[in-house]
């Protein structure tokens, strides 16, 4: 099985959500983005939900366990013959790469995989500017992102593609923004530097300042 799985890692705000819905439409890739996976969940109010929902209204990561299962259970379920996935936000630790590269060499559905990271990069003074000016389409099958300074909707808090209302998530009040920042940069140098003594193929990103 030829599976390509790339990761797209970077802080919130970075643009990889925005840019791995562009390459499910004009590539045919398919996604997992573990954030929606958990707001999924925390909407429908399933029991993991509720489980879930402690941890990301407060901006806090979800433990490792329990994502590492989620995505991994996903991906399994979602394997497809040629198709490439995208990883959006998985894995965002070290505990989550090493598990997903383990499971690489105990599951056979992985054989021959081919894994590859990008690393979005950019400034934090510019993360939170997008971020407290984001607006997101309600509609889960649209899901197109707005943003006040560079791409506001044309009719206001309405999604110009399907006529859904927009909403601003909770996790992104600026203060919880600082915070899910702050989580961030304890846990990405470690996992980069994993990356890299692993020997898997990263690519360092530099987002232009001024997009989505
Ligand atoms: P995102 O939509 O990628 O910004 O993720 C929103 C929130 O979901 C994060 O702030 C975390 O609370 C949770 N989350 C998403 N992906 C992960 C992950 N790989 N590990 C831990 N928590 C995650």
């Amino acid at each position: 099985m030829n599976l390509k799985l790339i990761s797209f890692f970077g802080p919130p705000g970075s643009g990889k959500g925005t840019v791995a819905k562009r390459c499910v439409r004009d590539f045919g890739f398919i996604m997992l983005s573990t954030g929606d996976l958990a707001r999924k969940h925390i909407g429908e109010k399933t029991e993991i939900g509720k489980i879930l929902d402690s941890y990301v209204s407060k901006g806090n990561l979800i433990p490792d366990d329990i994502i590492t299962k989620m995505a991994i259970d996903w991906i399994l379920g979602n394997i497809s013959f040629g198709k490439t996935i995208i990883l959006d936000g998985f894995p965002r630790t070290k505990g989550q790469a090493d598990c997903l590269l383990n499971s690489f060499n105990t599951n056979d559905s992985f054989d021959g995989v081919d894994f590859s990271i990008i690393s979005f990069e950019l400034s934090e003074d510019e993360i939170v500017k997008r971020v407290s000016g984001r607006s997101v389409c309600s509609n889960k099958s649209c899901g197109e992102i707005y943003s006040d300074f560079v791409k506001p909707p044309v009719k206001s808090d309405i999604c110009d593609l399907c006529g859904s209302e927009l909403f601003r998530r909770e996790d992104d009040r600026e203060y919880v923004v600082r915070k899910r920042l702050r989580g961030f940069k304890e846990t990405a140098d470690d996992l980069l530097l994993f990356y890299d003594n692993s020997g898997v193929n990263l690519f360092r990103f530099k987002v232009p300042e001024g997009g989505l």
